[in-house]
């Protein structure tokens, strides 16, 4: 079977995946992205936050993901039932909007851009020669060899496997999240409200749009048996002790389809190596209680694609600058994942929780060190 060539081949057609292409493709590169699934991720993320907003604001996408999309500019945090703290997102808030939708927006503007998308592609082969990928080979027998690999494959990475990186998981061991799509009730479409208990549970209620409204449920793990295989009411009994302003959206809990999801974090040993980098849950993966995910990727996309384009055909030009330019990103995101730890960590105890919680985290993200300027010459 023959064998195509491009200047980029990205695996995994998320959010990562999918705005990197966008920037590369509107550059002049030749892009293949990679996908394992016969679409766009349907399921993830629901909120971006200001960083990330920016980010798309400064490639002109700010209005066609806002579009359709809900706005806030407050969320309530209540501990044991009483409210204790309220972040507040000034400037256009943060935005709402089902992850397949944001993606899909961002892999529909591609196709204008001449990026190829390879879907239902999974991948047998990655021939890593001297540490640079030379080939990737399809199950199918399709050969890809590209000048730059990006692994955008989600947390468990062929990519990341196939340059030897090595990762460190850490489960949230305490914490089991349960989420459902349930209508839209007066309480949830007025506000953002997010619960604790002293006993280790969390509940999050927010509207998805005007019909529907998303709600979260983490639970100590040894509850979770009881409370979702012995029916709703042991549910309800358990949140009415602690969900004190939402009591309207209980109704709708009862024939709700609880979906449940393990929470981990995620860390890496490197995000390049070569003439390949890794992007998005790939490289990283922190808790969801700090909302940054997609806002971090977003900019690190905008990151590689900077460095790519400057590296042109020079391998060791493009080594260099991931080094000094994508590397340092580490930094900022351990900063991120240590920081939903310490949330996890001290959500039972409402001074603890007070004390780590840092609402400008929530509103711009972590503040970078300066990046070094690279020397965009060959030494
Ligand atoms: C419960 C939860 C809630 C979250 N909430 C938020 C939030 O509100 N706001 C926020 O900013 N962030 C949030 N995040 C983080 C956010 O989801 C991620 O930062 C973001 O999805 C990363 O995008 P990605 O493109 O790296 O990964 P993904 O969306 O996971 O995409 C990876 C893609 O790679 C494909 N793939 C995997 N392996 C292969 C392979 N071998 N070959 C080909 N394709 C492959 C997959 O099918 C998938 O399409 C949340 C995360 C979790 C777990």
């Amino acid at each position: 079977m023959a064998t195509t060539s491009c200047d980029v081949a990205i695996v995994g057609a998320g959010l990562g995946g999918c705005f990197l292409a966008l920037l590369l493709g509107r550059r002049g590169q030749n892009v293949v992205v990679i996908e394992q699934g016969p679409s766009v991720p349907s399921a993830g993320a629901d909120f971006l936050k200001p960083p990330g907003l920016r980010v798309l604001a400064r490639h002109g996408l700010a209005d066609l993901v806002g579009r359709h999309g809900l706005r806030r500019d407050l969320i309530r945090y209540y501990h044991d039932g009483d409210p204790i703290q309220d972040c507040r997102f000034p400037d256009g808030g943060f935005l709402i909007r089902p992850y397949r939708e944001l993606v899909e927006l961002i892999y529909t503007s591609c196709a204008m851009e001449g990026v190829e998308f390879w879907f239902d592609a999974s991948i047998a082969d990655i021939a890593v020669v001297e540490r640079q990928v030379e080939e990737l080979t399809l199950s199918d027998g399709r050969r890809l060899r590209a000048g730059v690999v990006i692994g955008a494959d989600g947390t468990k990475s062929a990519v990341r496997q196939a340059l030897g990186i090595e990762q460190r998981t850490m489960p949230y061991e305490r914490l089991l999240m349960r989420v459902a799509t349930v209508p839209l009730s007066a309480s949830v479409a007025q506000l953002n409200r997010l619960y604790f208990s002293s006993e280790g549970w969390l509940t999050y209620l927010y509207p998805l749009n005007r019909d529907q409204a998303r709600v979260f449920v983490g639970l100590p793990p040894e509850d979770d048996k009881e409370i979702f295989q012995d029916g709703i009411p042991a549910l309800l009994d358990e949140l009415k002790k602690f969900v004190t302003e939402s009591s309207d959206a209980f109704n709708a809990l009862q024939p709700a389809t609880w979906q449940r999801i393990k929470v981990s974090a995620m860390r890496v040993d490197a995000y390049h190596q070569g003439n390949a980098a890794l992007l998005g849950s790939a490289a990283f993966a922190c808790h969801p209680m700090t909302g940054m995910g997609m806002s971090y990727t977003l900019h690190d996309a905008e990151i590689l694609a900077d460095v790519i384009c400057a590296a042109g055909d020079d391998r060791d030009l493009l080594d260099r600058l991931l080094s000094a330019r994508y590397e340092p990103r580490r930094e900022v995101h351990r900063q991120l994942i240590d920081y939903g730890d310490a949330l996890a960590a001290s959500f039972r105890n409402r001074t603890a929780y007070l004390a780590a919680f840092r609402p400008e985290l929530h509103v711009h993200g972590v503040t970078a060190a300066p990046e070094p300027m690279p020397a965009l010459q060959p030494t």
